[in-house]
């Protein structure tokens, strides 16, 4: 196996690395820098290897370094029986298990092209990342893959088996044709193509509508025997076969990892604590693709689950950079990293507006494309895009766990016409307090009155006056669910003559306040249809804008 663009950790004593994690049955036979065929001493410990460079010349470009070794992986590469009961092979890399079978820095931010060459057995395909040469044909026994693009290990993958192949309708972009594929067990081709990839070429395009051109060369989605629902494996990604099986595979899967090609794959976190840049993104955009082919409405639900997912979660009281689970980036698959995360770009598309915020993707995307990033190079792209300090707003979301848990009472005063209100941030101390700048209210009166009003929170006690032209008999909080919350309102009647509690006049009815309760909300709240339309093509209007003002920008 060859492994290109080789870098060096200590250009003195070592090659770079953790590597083949080997064991009994699998050894490490020749390894040769510089000359091709020219073996060199080495040292391995069953986890790193270590060859001293000696007289070579280092580069900047590298060396090229022949490793040849043979054996059964322990994991990483799972040789097995599929679901339908055929013998297969799949990589499986995530988050560290690279090292089982290439010999690599198993890191996300060891970014390396890859090229494939993988023989089979007569009647198998295989299938990796990146491009096969035009002399590939599709019965050969030898199939090779090459990615030119450089990409995390932990999405270097092939897999060979028994496939059916079909070719969904490709995206053109200019002179360049992405070709769009479906490898599945010959059993559920059908299903496949028909259900959960009907819109494969769809998926993509939109994103390229909303960020950028497809990154890589091709995109086949693969049926396999991967340990997780889906892994997006660069170009190639890998989905739990049983789903298939089962007839239960949906359409979301295939646009929450087609969304990683561009924020996980070709933008990847440089350290796993990081990983929302990854999961965040990928979850919050399967419900904006969702929503450019389907309608509002698809993110307006997606935004709910995502929602009552990190509510009931056991991860509110741990922060979304969770650098306590550096170590076990398994434990950072929790609905912090997942469905908080897309509320945090939900939450900033709200405050930057369409314009700023997709403008904002599209510069982080080119800038950190095939390289690696941090939330704070994220805040800073955003912040230029803002123009705005969003230092506050990164702080609370990503380091600070929790959520603002609203207590809000009111009532009205009649004589002056305002409603006068409390909120009060309930959340335990731990999770500290949330700045709010902009928080809808929305006062509901008699004969179907509505007036919305937007208020600035930024205490844990905030009172305010707001001018409201009828006596409402109910406040909804954040009627948009713009806002990862949850809130009460309370309603506090005042006795007919307008005395309120507290003055020591006794009111004649009520004698005192008399609770209202209009009961705990529900953060989302479906948008109508109507408006829906209105503002997809209000942001559509917006892309358009801003490919024009990038235009003017180069
Ligand atoms: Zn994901």
């Amino acid at each position: 196996m060859v492994i290109d663009d080789v870098r060096w950790i200590d250009p003195i004593t070592l090659i770079r690395g953790d590597t083949v994690a080997a064991h009994p049955g699998q050894s490490i036979a020749v390894i040769t820098p510089g000359a091709i065929g020219t073996p060199v001493s080495y040292k391995y410990d069953g986890r790193v290897l270590r060859i001293p460079l000696g007289h070579l010349e280092v580069r900047e470009s590298g060396e090229l370094v022949v490793i040849r070794y043979h054996g059964r992986p322990r994991d990483g590469l799972i040789i097995g029986v599929n679901a339908r009961g055929r013998r297969s092979v799949f990589a499986d890399n995530w988050p560290e298990r690279a090292r089982f079978w290439i010999p690599t820095v198993d890191r996300p931010d060891a970014k390396a092209k890859v090229m494939f060459i993988v023989a089979v057995p007569q009647g198998w395909r295989a299938v990796a990342n990146g491009t096969s040469p035009p002399w590939q044909t599709w019965n050969d026994d030898v199939w090779t893959w090459t990615e030119n693009r450089p990409i995390p290990p932990y999405t270097m993958v092939l897999g060979a088996g028994e496939f059916t192949v079909s070719q969904h309708r490709p995206v053109i972009n200019g002179r360049d044709t992405i070709p769009i594929q479906v490898w599945s067990y010959p059993e559920d081709s059908a299903f496949a193509d028909s259900v959960p990839f009907r819109r494969a070429t769809e998926i993509v395009e939109v994103m390229q509508r909303l960020i950028a051109p497809f990154p890589y060369e091709k995109l086949a989605h693969v049926q396999s025997s991967t340990k997780f629902g889906g892994m997006e494996n660069s170009s190639a990604i890998f989905y739990a076969e049983k789903p298939y099986v089962d007839r239960k595979m949906r359409e979301g899967v295939v646009r929450h990892e087609t969304a990683h090609q561009w924020f996980g794959d070709a933008v990847t976190e440089r350290d796993w604590p990081d990983i929302w840049l990854s999961e965040g993104f990928a979850t919050y955009f399967d419900g904006v693709i969702g929503a450019a082919l389907d309608g509002d409405s698809v993110l307006v639900n997606s935004m709910r689950s995502n929602a009552e997912a990190y509510f009931k979660s056991d991860v509110t009281d741990r922060p979304i950079v969770d650098s306590a689970y550096a170590g076990d980036p398994i434990k950072l698959l929790n609905a912090n990293s997942y469905p908080k995360g897309a509320w945090v770009l939900h939450m900033l598309r709200g405050i930057a507006g369409d314009s700023a915020f997709f403008h904002g993707l599209r510069a982080y995307y080119k800038t950190y494309r095939d390289t690696n990033a941090t939330s704070e190079d994220f805040q800073h792209v955003m912040e230029r895009a803002c123009h705005t300090d969003l230092g506050w707003f990164f702080r609370q979301w990503l380091h600070q766990p929790g959520y603002p848990q609203l207590d809000v009472s009111w009532h009205y005063d009649a004589g002056a016409r305002r409603a006068v209100v409390g909120i009060t941030q309930h959340q335990k101390l731990g999770r500290g307090v949330f700045r709010l700048p902009a928080l809808t209210l929305e006062f509901h009166g008699p004969a179907g009155a509505v007036a919305r009003r937007t208020v600035a929170v930024t205490g844990r006690e905030s009172s305010l006056n707001v001018a409201v032209p009828f006596a409402p008999t109910e406040i909804r909080v954040d009627p948009d669910g713009k806002l990862l919350l949850q809130a009460t309102a309370t309603g506090l009647q005042r006795s007919p003559d307008g005395a309120g509690a507290g003055s020591g006049r006794r009111a004649p009815r009520s004698a005192g306040l008399h609770d209202r309760r209009v009961g705990r909300q529900s953060p989302r709240r479906a948008l109508p249809g109507a408006r829906s339309r209105q503002r997809r093509l209000r942001l559509a209007a917006g892309f358009r804008r801003h490919r024009k003002a990038d235009r003017c920008e180069s």
